[in-house]
């Protein structure tokens, strides 16, 4: 497998994908593509980006770790799977995949992780819990690596909400998250945000 400049795919080869995992022996090329992706994905003002959103159909996804979400360190992740604990809340989630979209999707708000990193020619395996904002970007991508999307599982923002909602963050970006690129958000960068579902009549 040859890594050449990333191009978004078509949703229409996301929605369904079924991808394989990643052996040993394809990590180092996988790392190679991680790499690349991470690159595509700050490019594109994304938090997370799975392999099968660039054609490639492998269990693979990278996604923004740390504490600052803005600090695009991101972290390659192989083969992940997960379960959920805790409550389920609304979120507010865009994709990479459906450009200038927001939908209106349930998650759990805890969960555990489990995936694989590659370190010194073996894979290691790492169980993590997650909270909040992170477990929510974890399943989001790992639902990629199955085939899911939030456009499948969740209920799209009309047009006149979604415009009102890109407004506001435009708007009433908090301090902290200051740092969101505008193009990004606007143009349907994989950016989540913890929403109350009231968007109802009134502007
Ligand atoms: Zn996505």
């Amino acid at each position: 497998m040859e890594v050449k400049d990333l191009a978004l795919s078509p949703k229409e080869d996301v929605e369904n994908v079924l991808c394989e995992d990643v052996t040993v022996e394809e990590a180092p090329e996988m790392i190679k593509l991680g790499e690349k992706m991470i690159e595509a994905c700050a490019k594109w003002g994304g938090i997370g980006l799975a392999a099968p959103q660039v054609g490639i159909k492998k269990k693979m996804f990278i996604w923004t770790v740390g504490e600052d979400l803005n600090g695009r360190n991101f972290q390659i992740v192989f083969n992940p799977k997960y379960f959920v604990i805790g409550k389920k809340q609304m979120m507010l989630e865009g994709c990479l995949s459906y450009a200038n979209s927001h939908f209106l999707i349930e998650r759990y708000r805890r969960r555990i992780a489990y995936y694989y990193s590659f370190f010194g020619g073996k894979f290691v395996k790492i169980v993590k819990p997650l909270l909040g904002l992170k477990a929510v970007i974890f399943q989001h991508e790992c639902d990629h690596v199955d085939g899911q999307t939030i456009a499948m599982k969740g209920e799209k923002l009309d047009e006149e909400k979604n415009k009102a909602f890109i407004d506001s963050l435009k708007s009433d970006i908090p301090s902290e998250k200051k740092e969101i690129p505008k193009e990004g958000t606007g143009a349907g960068g994989s950016a989540i945000y913890s929403f109350t579902p009231n968007l109802g009549d009134s502007k």
